[in-house]
């Protein structure tokens, strides 16, 4: 960050206490709060929260790390528990790809990721070797082997990691360290806005009649999007012709004792359901499309697919989703963040990962732009491209898909509203070409790195047909395998078993 000795305080009123709003407040106190900035969190009990989004990308570790807090302390806090990636589950119905990992990336990868590229790379030009990514990255395997992301100091070799998390006590703890920190709370509902001649916001108005003023309005009031979207009338662009989901159905069960630290992400009829592992309880949730089936048929397929079948003690909440992004993120003196800005479907849990970037970068722009709007369009161009960044890697999921059942996966397989940059994506893949080459090519390694794109084509089986492939010298391919899995065993080994390291952090509680 910049260091500007001549930073004049000023007054910032964030509208919205869900996550976003205080993931905001956090990173804006701990940015400014030594200049004397007054930041005021202002928030409608009666609207409440969103209440869901329990999964993250390691992107959170970095959140939590530059504002300070301590996983020992804030995970027992939230429930929380540690995540390796994803598993996918149902996706393919190519042979041998029933479902794939999707890890996040470790250090022991260097050693063993090389084969897996120059297999992918030789399988698709032919030759029949082993493709599927789950037998080349230690994520993959730790997370069925049920290990948490710590090591003896014996083993120095460290893996990225997220987490999972209730998000309702996240926000809350959140909210506690913010005001500790000097971040002002008021409970109260905005009800109007004055707006300036220049398009900016000179002040909002609450139910009872008090007037706020603010040098910045960071607008976190979620789907409503009360100031940047409402007040401010700044369009939204939807992803409906790229992204078929728009809604979501709910609800927890009970967990089981041993806690794998990973996501599930199981292909339904009409969309997917995750399944995430707290210390209380699993959170369920069904992302489907209100075209394809209604919200009575999708609870029905969660209860089934849960297991909870009619019982009366589970109750299901059911949630709309918007999905797209804002064309301008900042207007005038107001920026949106979280839910208010813009969503992708939760399919890679990257919400928050854009709420900590884009505050980040409000932050830069402001320090680095002297207050002024000079950085504004490099900072909504930044944020729209991190954005279709992510909608392409999830769009991506959908297009490949290979599920023979009618309507929704055929009309998902058959969606040719992809974008350039994702079009060239898959078809360098399937032309057997360098992937790691055309991804350079489209700068594209800052939001999704080469490793994640292979996983998800390869963890689909996207190969010619095992029938047309050369053979090899098989005994040596299988031995050259059976060194890299014994490689992978005997890390993993090191590393804590997931529950043993949660019962520990209960423990000190
Ligand atoms: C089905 C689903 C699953 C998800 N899963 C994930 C996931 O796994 N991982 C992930 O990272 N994200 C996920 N998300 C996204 C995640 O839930 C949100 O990004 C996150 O909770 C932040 O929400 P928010 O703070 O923007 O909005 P909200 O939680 O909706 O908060 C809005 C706030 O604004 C206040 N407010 C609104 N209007 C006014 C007003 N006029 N006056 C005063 N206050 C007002 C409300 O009271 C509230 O405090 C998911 C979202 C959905 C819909």
């Amino acid at each position: 960050m910049v260091m500007n000795v001549s930073i004049e305080p000023k007054k910032i009123l964030i509208l919205g206490g869900g996550t976003a709003g205080w993931m905001a407040a956090n990173l804006m106190i701990k940015a400014w709060g030594k200049y004397g900035f007054e930041i005021t969190l202002v928030e409608s009990p009666d609207i409440g929260i969103i209440g869901v989004g329990e999964g993250s990308t390691p992107m959170l570790k970095s959140f939590m790390d530059s504002i300070g807090l301590d996983e020992k302390d804030w995970m027992p806090a939230c429930n929380a528990t540690y995540k390796l990636g994803i598993r996918f589950d149902g996706w393919s119905t190519k042979p041998g790809f029933p479902r794939y990992f999707h890890p996040f990336p470790a250090q022991i990868d260097d050693y063993t990721a090389p084969a897996f590229y120059y297999n992918s790379l030789a399988r698709r030009n032919g030759l029949d070797v082993e493709g599927h990514p789950d037998h080349f990255f230690l994520n993959s395997y730790m997370a069925e082997e049920k290990r948490s992301p710590f090591a003896g100091e014996n083993f120095p070799f460290t893996l990225l990691y997220g987490y999972h998390f209730d998000s309702g006590l996240l926000g809350e703890y959140l909210g506690e360290v913010a005001r500790q920190r000097g971040v002002k709370h008021m409970q109260a509902k905005v009800t109007d806005t004055t707006i300036n001649a220049d398009g900016r916001i000179e002040a909002v108005i609450d139910d009872g009649g008090r007037v706020h003023k603010a040098d910045y309005f960071v607008d976190c009031t979620g789907f409503r999007s009360t100031l940047l979207q409402e007040a401010l009338r700044v369009p939204f662009e939807p992803y409906a012709e790229n992204l078929f989901n728009d809604s979501a159905v709910v609800f927890p069960t009970p967990r089981p004792e041993e806690i794998a630290p990973q996501t599930i992400s199981t292909a339904l009829n009409s969309g997917w359901a995750w399944t995430i592992p707290l210390t209380s309880r699993i959170g369920n949730g069904y992302v489907y499309s209100s075209a394809y089936t209604t919200a009575d048929e999708a609870e029905r397929e969660l209860r089934d697919f849960t297991g909870v079948g009619d019982s009366n003690e589970v109750e299901a909440r059911h949630l709309k989703m918007k999905v797209g992004r804002v064309t301008k993120h900042w207007a005038g003196n107001c920026v949106a963040v979280g839910l208010s800005q813009g969503f992708i479907e939760p399919l890679e849990a990257t919400a928050l990962l854009l709420v900590q970037l884009t505050v980040q970068n409000f932050i830069w722009a402001l320090e680095t732009g002297n207050f002024t709007t000079e950085k504004r369009d490099w900072f909504n161009d930044d944020v729209n491209g991190r954005f279709e960044a992510v909608r392409d890697y999830i769009v991506a999921h959908y297009v490949v898909n290979s599920r023979a059942d009618d309507g929704y996966w055929q009309d998902n397989a058959n969606n040719d509203k992809v974008s350039r940059q994702l079009y060239d994506v898959i078809s360098t893949w399937t032309s057997g070409k360098n992937l790691t080459d055309e991804l350079k090519r489209q700068k594209n390694k800052d939001y999704y790195p080469t490793m994640s794109w292979h996983c998800l084509l390869a963890g689909y089986g996207i190969y010619p047909a095992k029938e047309g492939l050369q053979g090899r010298d098989a005994e040596k391919h299988q031995a050259k395998l059976n060194e890299i899995h014994e490689f992978i065993r005997r890390c993993s080994l090191n590393y804590t078993p997931h529950m043993e390291l949660l019962k520990s952090q209960e423990r000190r509680a």
